[in-house]
């Protein structure tokens, strides 16, 4: 007998008196278990109208269902908003693997469901996850409030600079073992006299460049025209640097003048620099998406020049002729078979009706979770406003000290500020949810032609969005699609749409 527990949960007086209050919802509950031959091994209840309010049986149900997930498989609550409080629980519950049975709503989430239930249902967690962790982007944060202070906040740092400790921070310090080299590369190409690649040969001849001398970070492993461009494009050498596409001015000591940076970046404008970003700056379509099937270690790019002069890419295991038999494979093969595969990937009407179902309910979904958030945010701010109004007039009627209206505005100030901050973040996460459901939306209607019509670059976010966990195996591309894909594509396979059946049919309750 399949072992199930029941949720039960009223969060609102008016939820109580409309019928739904918690003995309805368990006696609703019950019969549904009776019905379909499930054994009820624990009952949770959450009453948020109680004055000990809060979601503490919702808690104690995922340590239950985490603590016995070989025997216990499935839950059985009223309907969806019982059971979610936001994206957060969706994510939760959904992680936990188990059948979600929505009794009044007669649906099944979970390895139980229908296939197109399954497409719906994978459609909201991805939408949820991606939400949720748009709005935990707090290390980024971090990484920018440190660059807005002028410390770079990466790790690898340009040749002439190391990073030092100073006063429990990492701050970066000129590298006196490198610093020349940097500082005469620049002055010897703004003569116009040295292309890259006599450049290079002065430094090495001058005995400026010395491997063992560079730090493991700059990762130069060898001196090459690339490198010298990206060394001679960088404006931290004269005090500035770049961090996510923003400049911003730094805090370290400049090995270089304005002036010189300037006067190199004229001469850098030639045909030989375009060709060698052009050439270093090309994307690997398939890089880090693919594995290998015999070893399963990562397949990594690499580009040749042919004699013919003619650039292209090859995908190659790195462990092969070592461990491993894998042979290299041109781009060219793999873009073949990743085209042939998305020609198939065309959906019959019904299944963009799901999505576009799936799109709305997880918009519903949003609306009641996390629009309510913000707008307790800005209530609260908006009562700190007038707090903030109260403690003037009072400091005008001379009712406070001047001390104490001073602590009063530092401290509002600060907590309207703090929810400014966290609003912004609302309105980040608002933006991506909308560019992800209209993106999912796009590529199920026409991913074979987004992707014939894709320069390199798109090529590659388009697969990187659309694969996960590729191999490849000889010459052939083993694919496997990402969530919610994977369900797209088994769909057009598996379902018969025409007559609007599952082909594997499995009556809901
Ligand atoms: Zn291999």
């Amino acid at each position: 007998m399949k072992k199930a527990v029941i949720y039960v949960r009223v969060s609102s007086k008016e939820q109580k008196e409309e019928g739904y209050s918690i003995p309805a919802q368990k006696r609703l509950l019950w019969d549904f278990a009776k019905a379909k031959g499930f054994e009820v091994v624990k009952e949770f209840e959450d009453d948020e109208t109680a004055k000990s309010s809060g979601r503490k049986s919702f808690g104690e149900m995922i340590k239950y269902l985490e603590d016995h997930s070989k025997t216990v498989n499935i839950i059985l609550v009223e309907k969806t908003d019982r059971l979610y409080r936001n994206f957060k629980d969706y994510v939760k519950i959904d992680e936990l693997g188990v059948s979600v049975f929505l009794v009044k709503e007669n649906e099944v989430v979970g390895k139980d469901a229908s296939s197109h239930q399954k497409l719906i249902h994978g459609i909201k967690v991805l939408m949820a996850k991606n939400y949720i962790d748009n709005l935990s982007e707090e290390v980024k944060k971090g990484f920018n409030q440190k660059a807005l202070l002028g410390v770079y906040p990466g790790s690898s740092l340009p040749i002439g600079y190391k990073m030092a400790k100073k006063d429990n921070k990492c701050l970066p310090e000129i590298d006196d073992n490198n610093k020349n080299l940097a500082i005469k590369m620049f002055e010897y190409y703004a003569t116009g006299l040295y292309s890259a690649t006599a450049l290079i040969d002065k430094v090495k001849s001058e005995g400026l460049f010395i491997p063992e001398n560079i730090p493991h970070a700059s990762r130069m492993s060898s001196f090459t025209k690339a490198s010298v461009f990206r060394i001679l494009k960088n404006p931290f050498y004269y005090g500035e640097f770049y961090w996510n596409g923003k400049k911003y001015t730094g805090t370290h000591q400049p090995l270089i003048s304005k002036d010189l940076w300037d006067n190199v970046q004229k001469r850098l404008n030639r045909y030989e620099y375009k060709k060698a970003i052009r050439f270093n700056n090309l994307p690997f379509v398939f890089k880090g998406l693919l594995t290998c099937a015999e070893c399963g270690r990562t397949i990594t790019a690499e580009r040749k020049i042919k004699p013919s002069g003619k650039e292209y890419v090859y995908y190659r295991c790195t462990k092969y002729k070592r461990e491993c038999s894998q042979k290299p494979v041109s781009e060219e093969t793999l873009d073949k078979q990743i085209v042939e595969a998305l020609k198939g990937l065309k959906l019959p009407d019904k299944t963009i009706l799901y999505l576009k179902e799936a799109l709305k309910e997880s918009f519903d979904l949003k609306k009641n979770t996390v629009d309510k958030t913000k707008e307790d945010l800005l209530k609260a701010k908006q009562s700190l406003e007038k707090k903030l109004g109260k403690i003037y007039e009072d400091k005008l009627d001379e009712v406070i000290t001047i001390d104490f209206y001073n602590k009063m505005f530092g401290d509002y100030t600060q907590r309207i500020e703090d929810i400014d901050n966290t609003l912004k973040k609302f309105q980040t996460a608002d933006y991506n949810y909308y560019q992800l459901g209209a993106n999912i939306l796009e590529l199920s209607k026409r991913a074979y032609f987004l992707y014939k019509n894709a320069n390199l670059e798109e090529k590659q976010e388009l697969l990187s969005f659309l694969l996960s966990d590729s191999q490849l195996k000889g010459e052939t591309l083993l694919i496997k699609y990402k969530k919610p894909f994977d369900r797209v594509f088994v769909a057009t396979k598996s379902c018969d749409y025409r007559s609007g059946r599952d082909s594997n049919p499995r009556p809901l309750p």
